[in-house]
């Protein structure tokens, strides 16, 4: 909390320094479903100067019968396009077992919404060398998410980000609520970068760019976007991910706002 620490933790990724002022833009597809689906996205997003690319290669998916991911396989290539296109790579981890193998793998390890009270996974995170993105619950409150990072930092990895991708709320026009009030609260309360996922919180493409321009206003330190070559066909989130195209006119759409 900022009573313990006063001055922003900023996170280095690179070159890339996350909570310094200069915001971020991470962005990718969903799940990595194969080494073709995935250097398409990392050559979109080397072109366009993202330098921080996401992917999912173990799903925490609502229904069991749907695409689990990967699994190490999709860290082995998420990791080869990394290395490949000069960039750094977030990945979900939702096993204490596997945090130790990701750190080869991956630059940071994202805890998902899912998974956000799992007090285990979350010490195994506060032991491993890489930063942790951890997502809000899907109803959880903003003290529950603080210590959610708690538990994270208090065994020794205090290289945290926390990340807002919608509550639960009654409204079913967006797939989630998105809580634009809990990034200046954990701006305030914490010492830790702030970003906001448009995808997860607003299911919805056409409002990704004003919630995204939204974030930045109210002083996030970053931006998630998921970002699939053929969303159509993708094996999760089918509805909701940008394609190529659509990607370079929201990061255009939200540069020319001068948040980013
Ligand atoms: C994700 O970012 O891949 C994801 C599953 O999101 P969430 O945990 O926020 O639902
Ligand atoms: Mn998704």
């Amino acid at each position: 909390s900022r009573k313990s620490k006063q001055t922003d933790t900023v996170i280095a990724l690179g070159e890339t320094e996350i909570g310094s002022g200069k915001p971020l833009l991470i962005a990718g597809p969903c799940s990595v479903e194969s080494r073709e689906q995935v250097r398409e996205v990392a050559a979109a997003l080397k072109q366009a100067g993202i330098t921080v690319m996401r992917g999912g290669a173990f799903k925490p998916r609502t229904s069991p019968y749907e695409f689990q991911g990967l699994g190490v396989e999709g860290l082995k290539i998420l990791k080869e396009a990394a290395d490949e296109f000069g960039l750094r790579i977030v990945s979900e981890i939702v096993d204490p077992a596997h945090i130790e193998l990701a750190c080869d793998y991956v630059d940071v390890i994202q805890i998902g919404a899912r998974n956000m009270q799992n007090f285990e996974l979350l010490k195994a995170a506060g032991q491993a060398n890489v930063p942790i993105l951890l997502k809000r619950g899907l109803a959880a409150t903003i003290e529950e998410f603080i210590y959610a990072a708690e538990y994270i930092a208090s065994k020794g990895n205090s290289r945290i980000m926390l990340i807002e991708r919608g509550i639960r709320t009654y409204e079913k026009a967006t797939r989630n609520t998105l809580d634009i009030s809990a990034v200046p609260i954990l701006k305030q309360e914490t010492h830790l970068p702030v970003l906001v996922d448009v995808t997860h919180s607003t299911g919805r493409k056409e409002i990704m760019a004003p919630c995204a321009k939204a974030a930045l206003a109210a002083g996030a330190d970053g931006v998630m976007v998921e970002v699939h070559p053929n969303p159509a066909e993708a094996l999760s989130d089918a509805a909701q991910q940008l394609n190529i195209p659509q990607f370079h006119r929201f990061f255009e759409e939200v540069k020319q706002s001068g948040l980013l």
